[in-house]
């Protein structure tokens, strides 16, 4: 079978097929681009029938070529950690503005995953102390494998939230927690049927998570430090309220590029001072 027949028969988006059938003889995309008419073996036509049966099935894209972009890196995914998304771009770029070019700020990452949102702090800001903490044993191998492979040092401990830090205190604190809502008809669609539930679901009203890690979070701040949470559409003015019951100042949420407040921060006050 020819390379254009194996995608047009494929029942995928062209985009789609090319990267498995890709996966699936590990010839470049540009190279089935070129030439359509290059013969594929009965080994690669059986590997490709069976990638694209299972993305038919509805495995997410990620999983089956085992990575995902994020702000510029290519991390490694598996089904045990969320795929990173475009809207947790936000709280990477609020965090980064909050940590000047050569600080050596602590900083603290929790749930980490796939490691995404601590490696692209890490890459933005090298000089940064970045702190991972994630509760899933096998997330946090896949974690560590990135930063490893990307060549970051980063500090990773297996736990839940602050659990495992005692009194430590950073600087800056980001976190993607699950902030689904148990039953939330979303998790029977898509990708988020094959992702972890422990990272997507919190709780009847999805805020279980934020409740927990704002309650705690004062006592791991430094006076002046702030703390970034993503969370999902309409409960930015719950997030603000839980930040600000917990003793934190200045709460305020900021629109991802749909223009769905998605990140909402605020900080421990300055005792100090000034900033
Ligand atoms: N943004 C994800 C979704 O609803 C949820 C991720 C999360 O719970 N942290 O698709």
């Amino acid at each position: 079978m020819k390379v254009a027949e194996a995608l047009a028969s494929s029942g995928l988006s062209i985009a789609e097929a090319r990267l498995l059938l890709a996966n699936a003889t590990g010839w470049p995309r540009t190279t089935l681009i070129a030439h359509p008419e290059r013969e594929l073996s009965g080994s690669e036509v059986r590997n490709f029938a069976a990638i694209a049966a299972r993305r038919k099935a509805g495995e997410p894209i990620a999983y089956l070529l085992g990575e995902r972009e994020f702000y510029g890196l290519g991390l490694a995914v598996s089904p045990s950690v969320l795929i990173p998304r475009p809207e947790t771009e936000l709280l990477v770029d609020l965090g980064i503005e909050r940590i000047p070019s050569h600080a050596s700020v602590r900083v603290l990452d929790l749930g980490t995953g796939s490691g995404a949102v601590a490696l692209a702090i890490k890459h933005a800001r090298p000089q940064s102390q970045v702190c991972a903490v994630e509760a899933s044993a096998a997330a946090l191998e896949v974690a560590r494998a990135n930063a490893t492979r990307l060549g970051f040092a980063i500090e990773f401990i297996e736990g839940r939230w602050f659990e495992p830090l005692a009194a430590r205190r950073f600087e800056l604190i980001v976190g993607n927690p699950p902030y689904v809502a148990q039953g939330d008809p979303h998790l029977a669609e898509g990708d988020l049927r094959f992702e972890p539930r422990e990272a997507l679901v919190a709780g009847a009203d999805g805020l279980d998570a934020i409740r927990e890690i704002a309650r705690a979070a004062p006592a791991h701040l430094d006076p002046g430090g702030w703390i970034f949470l993503e969370h999902g559409i309409g409960q930015d003015a719950a997030v603000r309220a839980l930040l600000a019951e917990a003793g934190l100042d200045s709460a305020r949420s900021w629109p991802d590029l749909s223009g769905i407040a998605r990140v909402t921060g605020a900080r421990l006050t300055n005792l100090g001072g000034t900033s």
